[in-house]
């Protein structure tokens, strides 16, 4: 079971609970499970099969070490069926909609039979809402629209999320006979921020047998088809996983055909047919005047570009938003990569919310083949994040001084994810400020102001000389929290006229800025700056998003600060001395 079940199934027993009426620490003990669950950089599972302490995990006491282990080994929660004999599980879907609370589910449920998210729908096109108290015409047509959205987001994943799905499953197919190629297509490929179904094709000389493997897999919960060169499952955490074994001649064609997109591939076959050619997902054929066809490619994906004549297109690029005038013109972007990445800079550590300490995390760095991190803990005003005031961020300088003698290798460098306050101002004095050698500047509350009021909110922090970097600036989590009102354009103006980098923060469910808004910041000769803001050493490997984002937004390395070698980013850093001087920047980070 993979940690995005796991997280899943203890938010359905917090849920459950709470429909109950349960005691209100007893479910929160459930959500902060959950969200360690999720936020982990690594799976649960391989943490149980290590036979590692999972009690060492934030908010994992006895009884949900337990639960996790069995939920790892078992598939099933004793707890959740003990729950569900009371009331049925679907009924934690109710509170995903807005304007329903655990009060209200249970009301529903007792008053009008509602257990699921279709109930509730009938329910409402019934008119049956409007013949309960406190279900007022405005109650109701907010619940409406709420359920519209949760209706139409459907189940879409975080594409970290996919990635634990994914991996494992092509790991396994890989074991049955004679699979000599293996492949996840569709936006899965595109490393786009969220994944619906996922598309696999293979080649192999025995289909039959691989099919079978398939069709088998223990994570499975139901076969939806299964032929003899296409079949489809439904994993446990409801993802529809389509595989498809071609014959190698077809195979290139098939894989671009179904990593996409659709506005993508329309164009490819539109300039095929001005050739004469017909692209499709069975190969490249040149279509005879007389009728008929002759295939003249398709077993590599190579073939249908150069059919068209074009190079190879990243899959990242493929969403005809100019990829193809930029292949045709020869000026394809030479799109960033993982192994372009010195460093990280925003991390946080036990510090303020971290889990790992300032050594543990500079370690993690150096391993990872890091030249650089920057230590960015919260400033006071993130009280429930433990935030630093500047006496506990003078002690944990002199923490830092005592690490850079130990951890060799890797230059660590002082920083802080400082707030911006709800007028624009900083919330750590100038003389700190100054003393930081990387301020990471971000909105943390107030995320309710209008739109010009958030807007010269930040521009104006972004015109303090101390700032180098703004964090997460829409402040979105996907599928949970939109962007707060913000006129990003003019933010992104401020962030270019005063050199401050603008962040790709590359946590799964932020990945803000997003792909488009990047590829703008760009547009707008932005510098951006790819951080995991880790709060653990595993989210380190969050990175690997946050660069998927920025080659979907076109990136080149030049384009992000955190590709610079040590002396480079220095130089950066130091970049307003000659305006302002920053003397202590200077020698802290030698
Ligand atoms: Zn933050």
């Amino acid at each position: 079971m993979e940690n995005l079940e796991i997280a899943r199934t203890l938010e359905q027993v917090a849920d459950l609970l709470e429909i109950q009426g349960a005691n209100v620490f007893r479910v929160r003990a459930y959500r902060n499970a959950a969200r360690t669950v999720s936020s982990l950089g690594r799976p649960v599972a391989e943490m149980v099969a290590a036979g590692e302490d999972l009690r060492q995990l934030p908010g994992i006491g006895e009884d949900l070490s337990a639960y996790l282990t069995e939920l790892v080994e078992t598939g099933r929660l004793t707890l959740l069926d003990e729950l569900e004999k009371q009331l049925p599980g679907t009924l934690s879907e109710l509170v995903r909609v807005d304007g329903i609370g655990p009060k209200r589910a249970r009301l529903l449920h007792d008053r009008l039979g509602i257990d699921s998210l279709a109930a509730l729908r009938k329910a409402l096109e019934a008119g049956q809402l409007a013949t309960l108290r406190g279900f007022g015409a405005k109650s109701i047509e907010r619940i409406r629209r709420s359920l519209d959205e949760v209706e139409a987001r459907g189940r879409r994943y975080r594409l970290a999320d996919a990635d634990q799905l994914v991996r494992p499953l092509l790991e396994y197919l890989r074991q049955a006979p004679d699979v000599e190629a293996l492949e996840a297509a569709g936006s899965f490929r595109r490393r786009m921020e969220t994944v619906g179904d996922v598309d696999l094709l293979a080649i192999s000389a025995r289909p039959a047998a691989v099919m079978r493997r398939f069709t088998r897999y223990p994570d499975a919960v139901r076969v939806e088809a299964a032929g003899t060169t296409r079949g489809t499952i439904v994993l446990r955490s409801g993802l529809h996983v389509d595989l498809r074994i071609l014959p190698r001649r077809a195979y290139g064609a098939a894989l671009h055909y179904f990593t996409g997109s659709k506005a993508h591939n329309i164009e490819i076959r539109r300039l095929g047919l001005e050739r004469g050619l017909r692209i499709s997902e069975y190969g490249v054929f040149q279509l005879k005047r007389a009728g008929g066809a002759r295939r003249i490619g398709g077993a590599r994906e190579a073939d249908v570009f150069r059919a068209v004549g074009l190079p190879w297109i990243p899959p990242e690029l493929r969403e005809n938003r100019g990829e193809i005038e930029a292949a045709r013109a020869g000026t394809l972007p030479h799109l960033v990569d993982e192994g372009d990445i010195r460093g990280d800079l925003q991390v946080h550590t036990t510090w303020s919310d971290g889990r790992d300490s300032v050594e543990a995390m500079a370690r993690a760095c150096a391993t990872l083949g890091y030249a650089y991190l920057a230590i960015t803990d919260h400033s006071a005003a993130v009280t429930v994040a433990g935030g630093l005031d500047p006496a506990r961020l003078e002690r944990q300088w002199r923490e830092i001084a005592g690490v850079r003698r130990r951890v060799r290798g890797v230059k660590i460098l002082r920083g802080m994810e400082v707030d911006i306050l709800r007028d624009g101002t900083l919330d750590l004095p100038d003389e700190y400020l100054d003393r930081l050698d990387v301020v990471v500047v971000a909105v943390h509350s107030h995320r309710t102001l209008s739109r010009t009021a958030m807007t010269d909110r930040i521009v104006r922090a972004l015109e303090h000389p101390a700032v180098d970097i703004l964090a997460h600036p829409t402040g979105r989590l996907i599928g949970e929290r939109e962007p707060y009102a913000v006129d990003i354009d003019a933010v992104l103006e401020a962030a270019a006229a005063r050199d401050v980098a603008v962040e790709i923060n590359a946590q799964p469910d932020r990945l803000d800025l997003s792909d488009i808004l990047a590829r703008r910041a760009r547009e707008l000769g932005v510098r951006l700056v790819i951080d995991t803001d880790a709060h653990s050493v595993d989210q380190l490997r969050y990175m690997t998003y946050g660069v998927a984002q920025a080659r979907r937004a076109w990136l080149e390395a030049g384009d992000v600060v955190n590709t610079l070698e040590p002396d480079a980013l220095e130089r950066w850093l130091n970049r307003r001395r000659r305006a302002r001087r920053r003397p202590a920047a200077a020698k802290a980070a030698s």
